[in-house]
């Protein structure tokens, strides 16, 4: 019996678990006082209501007998399907069967790795959502980290690519930094992809957040999907989610686009993929679907995006707030999430600390989404106004 030791490899996902901790040591020491909490990469407010009906009545269908459902199709519903490509993807003609829903794509993210061998080489931002890393250090593969740095304004140059990429990550706009990469940027990595027989993987989970899609200046717009690129239905998969868009991430659903164009050793990684949805899950819950489908009706999409421009108003207040006092800020446009330089004199875990003890702020360590992060901090955007208002009031003391 042979375990897989890849996990031995696996960082400590200490991040999150030291930020509770060191926040729980702090709550003991100062009984009564109030903590803001600016670190959570989750959505506070409540489903829209028009989501809540949809869902009650499916449930009630589920409650008779002439209406119950029992398994649903193993890559979704097709009065879901058509909804997203409707709305979603009314320019690329995709089939039904190009559309898989799934509950969330952090399980998408990860499985999609079932079609790819362990020899690929890996490309993976840095800073980025830790998943790419660890699903990849799970099964062995080689990674080569893509710099994010203030320089190339934190997105990765495909100039700089020094070892030919199989699987190429791409989260966009960015969590952490809350960037976006125009598309003249991304337009090199598709061709890159193609030229190379890569692959890319390509995180949308913040597409609904991004305020630079319609810019005169086309280049400069910051794609909604990466289907808007020249070749990418040759070369891209595309990950998208319910959860921060529309509140989901407790109910649990998103999507996953394998075009059918795509093929690699003359081999279509569309019908690898429904091989494999079909063997190793049996779908997403009826009910879900229906709660999913209702985000695209007209009260659903409205009630949506109201809450979205809350939060993206929180990381406006954050960022202008954080400039005022004199930092160097980024991010906080095209995702709710600001990315902040720490001064100088501290590191990562000490500015943790000085921020904790002297203002009762609690945020998220860069260096918690790779080497890169090392000097800067995040804010997140998804809290309650008054805590975002209070939290950098009391940091105008700082100065
Ligand atoms: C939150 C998040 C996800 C996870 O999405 P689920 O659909 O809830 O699994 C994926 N990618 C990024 C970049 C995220 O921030």
């Amino acid at each position: 019996m042979f375990v897989n030791k890849n996990f031995l490899s696996l960082k400590e996902s200490y991040l999150f678990t030291e930020v509770v901790s060191r926040t729980e040591v702090y709550k003991k020491k100062n009984v009564g006082k109030e903590i803001i909490n600016l670190g959570v990469g989750d959505v506070k407010k409540a489903l829209p209501k028009v989501i809540i009906e949809a869902i009650k009545n499916a449930v009630d269908e589920m409650g008779d007998e002439k209406t119950f459902r029992g398994y649903s199709p193993e890559t979704g519903y097709n009065f879901l399907k058509e909804e997203i490509i409707k709305n979603e993807y009314m320019n690329f003609e995709f089939d039904l069967d190009e559309i898989f829903i799934s509950d969330g794509i952090a399980a998408d993210i990860g499985n999609i790795l079932d079609l790819f061998d362990k020899n690929n080489v890996v490309g993976i931002c840095d800073p980025v959502y830790p998943e790419y890393l660890d699903t990849n250090v799970m099964d062995g593969r080689e990674i080569i980290f893509l710099d994010c740095v203030a320089e190339n304004n934190f997105c990765p140059e495909v100039e700089n690519v020094k070892k030919k990429l199989d699987l190429i990550y791409i989260c966009n706009p960015n969590n952490p930094t809350g960037i976006g990469m125009n598309k003249d940027k991304l337009q090199r990595w598709i061709d890159y992809a193609n030229e190379n027989q890569s692959v890319v993987l390509y995180d949308g989970a913040y597409e609904k957040f991004i305020s630079h899609g319609n810019l005169d200046d086309n280049k400069n717009n910051i794609p909604h999907s990466v289907y808007e690129l020249n070749g990418a239905k040759e070369c891209a998969i595309e990950f998208r989610s319910f959860s921060k868009s529309a509140g989901f991430t407790g109910l649990r659903c998103g999507y996953t686009v394998v075009p059918k164009n795509l093929v690699r050793e003359k081999i279509n990684l569309n019908k690898l993929w429904t091989r494999r949805q079909c063997t190793k899950t049996n779908g997403v819950s009826y009910i879900v679907q229906r709660g999913a489908q209702a985000v695209f009706s007209s009260g659903g999409e409205k009630e949506c995006m109201e809450n979205i421009r809350y939060y993206m108003e929180n990381a406006k207040i954050i960022f202008n707030g954080l400039k005022n006092i004199g930092f160097k800020v980024f991010g906080g446009q095209d995702a709710p999430y600001v990315w902040f330089e720490i001064p100088e004199k501290y590191s990562c875990w000490e500015w943790f600390d000085f921020l904790l003890n002297n203002f009762g702020i609690v945020g998220t360590p860069g260096i918690g989404f790779g080497k890169n992060g090392e000097r800067y901090f995040r804010f997140s955007a998804f809290g309650k106004r008054e805590d975002v208002l209070l939290g950098i009031d009391r940091l105008k003391r700082y100065i």
